[in-house]
């Protein structure tokens, strides 16, 4: 057990929880936790990786340009959106940054400065109130260790620990989503949108990324992977060749269907990020409410007397 009580700990250095620990003032003394690195084996959060125009805003605010190397091709003005009930096919106009996902992530970690003691490659397994602090337990080279801070910032994600543990009645609507990444083998890339109320009343999702073409989708709970493939076969017919998969990923992916869903926290205990439910339930977007989340908790903290 280390003795030291750190001011805050962040679990979670995704895009809310980075963000949080690269705005916190330094007289903060913050820890953070997160699983992930830069070996081919890490864990990878499964995305689209289309910076939005409000993350593109949110950037803006922050003064801060993206690397290319984050960039991938093509970069994507247009979505064509097809309705398989009616058979209806639209291309709308919106501009997306598209990225690599995970090195956007390590990107976002890298900024994070020296004072702030990054923990990666590890695992939180547990998060229990212990009088005025919070003990995380966390698995780090097959060894269990035990941080302690007055402070808890949950950065978690859409499975968030730190949710489960310390607020384990709230609930919050959740749909499964599937991605498989394919060699792209289309004539033209492209970004789709396909809507088709039989399968989910969320959407589906097809999208050219370098050489790969990813094709995802956001389904009910219950058989979502059979609501998966019967969506892929649908799209046959409308040229997507989506045969022979190179990656197969799956993942919790919320949607809050009122503002009483939101878990924003209680006490010295604070959420940011999709672990609070902050996404767009339609859209399911939720880089720009990473951002915003960790943005607004860094001033309440900087800003205390
Ligand atoms: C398939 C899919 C596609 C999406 N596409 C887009 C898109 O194109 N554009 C967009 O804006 N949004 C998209 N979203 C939503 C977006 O990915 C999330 O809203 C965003 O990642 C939330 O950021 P976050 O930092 O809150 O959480 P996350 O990105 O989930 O980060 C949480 C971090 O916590 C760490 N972590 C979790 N549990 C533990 C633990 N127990 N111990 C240690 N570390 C832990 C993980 O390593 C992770 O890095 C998509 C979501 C899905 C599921």
């Amino acid at each position: 057990m280390d003795s030291m009580v750190y001011d805050v700990a962040i679990v979670g250095l995704g895009p809310a929880g980075s963000t949080l620990a690269r705005m916190l003032n330094k007289d903060v003394k913050v820890i953070a936790f997160d699983k992930k690195n830069d070996r081919d084996d890490s864990f990878k959060k499964p995305c689209g990786g289309l910076l939005a125009p409000d993350a593109q805003k949110n950037f803006a605010m922050f003064g801060m340009t993206l690397p290319k190397d984050i960039l991938v091709d093509p970069q994507i003005f247009s979505v064509k959106t097809i309705d398989l009930k009616t058979g209806i096919l639209r291309h709308y106009q919106r501009p997306y940054v598209n990225m690599d996902r995970h090195r956007f992530d390590l990107w976002l970690k890298s900024l994070i400065p020296e004072n702030v003691e990054v923990h990666d490659s590890v695992t939180c397994s547990s998060v229990v109130k212990a009088g005025n602090v919070y003990e995380i337990t966390v698995t780090e080279n097959k060894v269990k260790n035990i941080y302690r801070a007055k402070y808890i910032v949950g950065a978690d994600g859409a499975n968030s620990l730190v949710r489960r543990s310390l607020f384990p009645n709230h609930k919050i609507d959740t749909y499964t989503s599937v991605q498989q990444w394919f060699h792209d083998r289309h004539s033209r890339p492209f970004y789709a949108c396909i809507f088709d109320e039989e399968l989910t009343d969320c959407y589906a999702w097809g999208l050219s990324k370098n050489e790969y073409f990813i094709f995802g989708g956001a389904y009910p709970v219950r058989n979502s992977r059979e609501r998966f493939e019967k969506m892929k076969e649908k799209l046959r017919d409308y040229g997507f060749i989506l045969d022979n998969p190179v990656k197969t990923e799956a993942c919790m992916v919320l949607s809050p269907s009122s503002p009483r869903q939101l878990c924003p926290g209680d006490g010295h205990c604070m959420m940011i990020g999709e672990a609070a439910g902050f996404i767009s339930p339609s859209s399911l977007e939720g880089l720009s409410y990473a951002f915003e989340s960790a943005y607004k908790l860094s001033r309440l903290f900087n800003e205390r007397k």
